[in-house]
Order: structure tokens, then sequence, then C-alpha cells
């Protein structure tokens, strides 16, 4: 279970606190794709989030994208956004998180893993021992196999807020929904 506590949630990518990350050493950023950064399935990128992207990068970052989408999907937004990117990531599976690190050139204790899912991206990153953010999905549209997932992801959340390992006021806004 302890690969399971991200280390914050925040409701969106924009409420990431990037000079906290920098005072805990952390250099490097994997982040997912759907639901963190464009709705679930859409083609186009908020301009607020591709700022974002660019902010980090500005402050110093170094951004790689992580998704479990098509290589093509994925290397579309990598090049709108000028980072690499690793598609097919089959996460939470070790490898692509690797394959991301190594294309930021930073080892785990200088990377921090964001995304929507507690059990792709948060316990993949944990596992590696890398620092785990993770967000509200942006939107509640999701193939069946992931809202079967996100049931038990808020029932797994909720278990966690009890015992006092996340706060419960941060996973509040994604609970409401059943
Ligand atoms: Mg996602």
């Amino acid at each position: 279970m302890k690969y399971l506590i991200p280390d914050a949630i925040v409701p969106s990518v924009l409420e990431i606190d990037l000079a906290a990350l920098q005072d805990r050493g952390l250099k490097g950023l994997l982040i997912d794709i759907d639901n963190t950064l464009v709705p679930w399935g859409n083609p186009q990128m908020d301009q607020a989030l591709a700022r974002w992207i660019e902010t980090a990068k500005a402050e110093g970052f170094q951004v790689c994208l992580v998704s479990n989408a098509l290589p093509e999907r994925t290397q579309s937004f990598a090049e709108l956004l000028g980072i690499p990117a690793v598609g097919r990531a089959m996460k939470p599976l070790s490898r692509a998180f690797r394959r991301g690190m190594e294309l930021l050139g930073l080892p785990a204790g200088q990377v921090a893993v964001v995304g929507d899912q507690l059990f792709t991206d948060v316990f993949g990153a944990k596992r590696l021992g890398l620092y785990a953010i993770l967000v509200d999905p942006l939107s509640t549209v999701e193939f069946g196999f992931t809202q079967v997932m996100r049931k038990l992801e808020r029932r797994m959340l909720r278990r966690l807020a009890r015992r006092g390992l996340v706060d419960a006021a941060s996973i509040k806004s994604r609970l409401g929904r059943d």
C-alpha cells in the first residue's frame, strides 16, 4: 500500500508548486497525457497547460511525456511542446518510467511523475522511488476499464484518507462521483 500514497495531490497540473519541487532537489518531470494534460481522447491541449509546460522548462525542469496512449498521439503532443515522449508506456510497468528517466538523464531521486491515476501513475512512480504527484482527472469521460479502476481508486483513496495517509481535503473533488 505504501506505493499507492502520492507525495502530493493537487486539483490540476497548473497548481503544481515548481519552486517547492526544486527545493526538494527535483529536476525532471515525467508527465502523463490523458486526463492530466488533455481531456481523455481529445486532440487538443489547453493553452494554459501548454504554457505551464513552457514555464516548467524555463524554470530549468527537464520534461518528458509518459503515456499509455499510442505513440502517434503521444508524439504529436511531444512535438507541439518540444519535449521527448514515451508512448504505449504500459504504466504501471517500470520500463517506460526508466526510459523517461534515461531521456531526461536524471536519477530517480531527481524525478517527479505527474498523473491522474493512482494505480498507473502513482504506483509506477513510487515503486521506482520517484516523487508522485496526483492530479484530478480533466474529464470523467473514459473507457470502460478505466471507469472500473476509478471506483477502486476512490475506494483506496478513502482508505488512505481514513488512515491519515493522504489529506482528506485534497481528495474531496475526486470523490464526489459515487
Ligand atoms: Mg491519465
